[in-house]
């Protein structure tokens, strides 16, 4: 199973780094909807797209607006045709009617905020079920976290994914339990250990913390995500004095493309 890193930021965009959004383009599930939803067009392959809403922040909601043009430049780039004035209109009316084909999941709190916002666009809004069949046999479950921010986990016969962002990680987090033993974890991490204080203060894990979590849930494989656009916040420089917490740890990066 493919998953491309589409923002890797948080916060705000940076020439560095989208803000989040993730894509599985082999069954069109997208994880989050910030300013990395730019990059969908390239990846989109799959008739439908459920988009799953971890929170309603702008750092993982602004690309909402993005879809119709991003529907209509996956058109043009997969659909094999010239783009000019004679076909212009059959262009615009398939992005139009991809539109309604979109099913965007999120808790009720979420919902309330970001339904009215886009009430312009005809997505299908729809309040997480605690089962959420996915395509290919696959179910996405999901739980609450320090901060009001939903955490999902997505399990397929062979294949299993958990993704963490905006809250902090401590020893005793209930969302460890539930991202036990996975084979990739996207967990945010949003500043290095010195500045722990700091980034407990605004909501966010540190560097050791991250670790911390996918060692004590036993997943496969970490990829640290959610990025400050605060160069005092970065932790690349840190990370191999930690490595020792859990050693298959990367940075994420936009774009880059995990298969797990
Ligand atoms: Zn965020």
């Amino acid at each position: 199973m493919k998953l491309v890193l589409l923002g890797t930021g948080g916060f705000l965009p940076t020439d560095a780094a989208q803000t989040a959004c993730y894509f599985l383009p082999e069954v069109g599930v997208m994880l989050d909807a910030g300013s990395g939803t730019y990059h969908l067009p390239k990846y989109l392959q799959y008739p439908e797209l459920d988009i799953y809403l971890s929170h309603a922040h702008g750092d993982h909601t602004s690309g909402l607006v993005y879809l119709f043009a991003s529907y209509l430049t996956a058109d043009y780039l997969h659909g094999g045709e010239t783009l000019d004035a004679d076909n212009i209109s059959g262009f615009v009316q398939r992005a139009n009617e991809a539109l309604p084909r979109t099913r965007i999941h999120a808790d009720e709190k979420t919902l309330a905020f970001v339904q009215p916002i886009h009430a312009y666009l005809p997505y299908q809004w729809l309040p997480l079920q605690a089962q959420e069949p996915l395509p290919n046999g696959g179910v996405l479950t999901h739980f609450m976290m320090e901060c009001e921010t939903v955490g999902y986990r997505l399990d397929w016969p062979g294949h299993s994914l958990a993704y963490i962002t905006d809250t902090i990680a401590r020893p005793d987090s209930a969302y460890l339990e539930h991202i036990r033993g996975v084979d990739l974890l996207l967990h945010e991490c949003n500043g290095p250990d010195h500045l722990s204080v700091l980034t407990e203060h605004i909501g966010h894990s540190h560097l050791s913390s991250a670790l911390e979590a996918a060692a004590q849930a036993q997943v496969k494989r970490l990829v640290l995500i959610h990025s400050s656009p605060i160069e005092s916040l970065g932790y690349s420089t840190n990370l191999e004095a930690v490595r020792s917490i859990f050693p298959n740890v990367e940075i994420g990066y936009d774009k880059m493309e995990i298969d797990f």
